[in-house]
């Protein structure tokens, strides 16, 4: 009997804060993404634990070891019948640089990384769709900066 594959694949994206801020990753590919902003993870492979997967992608991505902290509550839809989870992630070595899929990153105050402009954000960060939601229960969970 073949085994259906009903499960949604897994994307999985790290909320790194530190200094009372967070790290926002400006995306460089594909092309329809090209130029917002999002939590830097990626898709967890056949058998791969979330947190293995998260641990791995930001290595390759931003070059930095993380430990993940906690699960945000909540997933979020994707594009393609992927869902989004997030975990907080502790920074241990590492400065981050935008190796691969960013050309950009920001480490934002609680203001600039709020989705709906709570309060004065001179420079508010356009989130890709899917990690609006998401960036909302990350700072619902780490507080107010
Ligand atoms: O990073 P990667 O390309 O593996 O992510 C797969 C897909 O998940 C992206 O194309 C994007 O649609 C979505 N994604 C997202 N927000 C994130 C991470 C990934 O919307 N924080």
């Amino acid at each position: 009997m073949t085994e259906r594959k009903t499960a949604a694949r897994v994307v999985v994206a790290g909320a790194v804060y530190g200094g009372g801020r967070l790290l926002a990753a400006r995306r460089s590919a594909p092309p329809e993404l090209a130029g917002r902003w999002e939590l830097p993870g990626g898709k967890v492979e056949p058998g791969e634990r979330e947190e293995d997967a998260l641990v791995r992608e930001l290595r390759e991505e931003l070059g930095i070891e993380t430990v993940p902290v906690a699960r945000v509550p909540g997933a979020w839809p994707l594009p393609r019948g992927h869902e989004l989870r997030v975990w907080t992630v502790r920074l241990v070595s590492g400065e981050p640089r935008p190796l691969q899929d960013h050309d950009a990153l920001r480490w934002v105050t609680a203001s600039e990384a709020a989705p709906d402009g709570q309060g004065p954000a001179p420079d508010p960060v356009d989130w890709l769709e899917a990690d609006r939601p998401a960036v909302r229960a990350v700072l619902a969970l780490l507080g107010p900066a």
